[in-house]
């Protein structure tokens, strides 16, 4: 398991990606409690909208895991394992 350190993400940011999904997941739109999901985690705690994306817990789940199931808690650490 890959330690990731957490630092909070900056405030505006946070409002600002949940503005720009409007209310729906940024994957397949839908209307449900939504999680910020790190793209990659180089900007911990200074955190651009563009590093973040706002997705539903399947989507955010189907990020996290391999073509075997495993969940990664770092995507960027997953596509380096798998050649992408
Ligand atoms: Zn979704
Ligand atoms: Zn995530």
């Amino acid at each position: 398991m890959i330690h990731i350190p957490r630092l909070p993400i900056p405030t505006e940011t946070r409002a600002a990606v949940l503005a720009r999904a409007a209310g729906g997941c940024e994957r397949c739109g839908m209307r449900y409690k939504l999680e910020l999901h790190h793209r990659h985690y180089d900007s911990q705690g200074r955190e651009v909208p563009d590093d973040l994306l706002a997705l539903c817990r399947v989507c955010h789940e189907a990020e996290h895991r391999d073509r075997l199931g495993h969940f990664w808690a770092d995507p960027v650490a997953m596509a380096k394992a798998w050649g992408m």
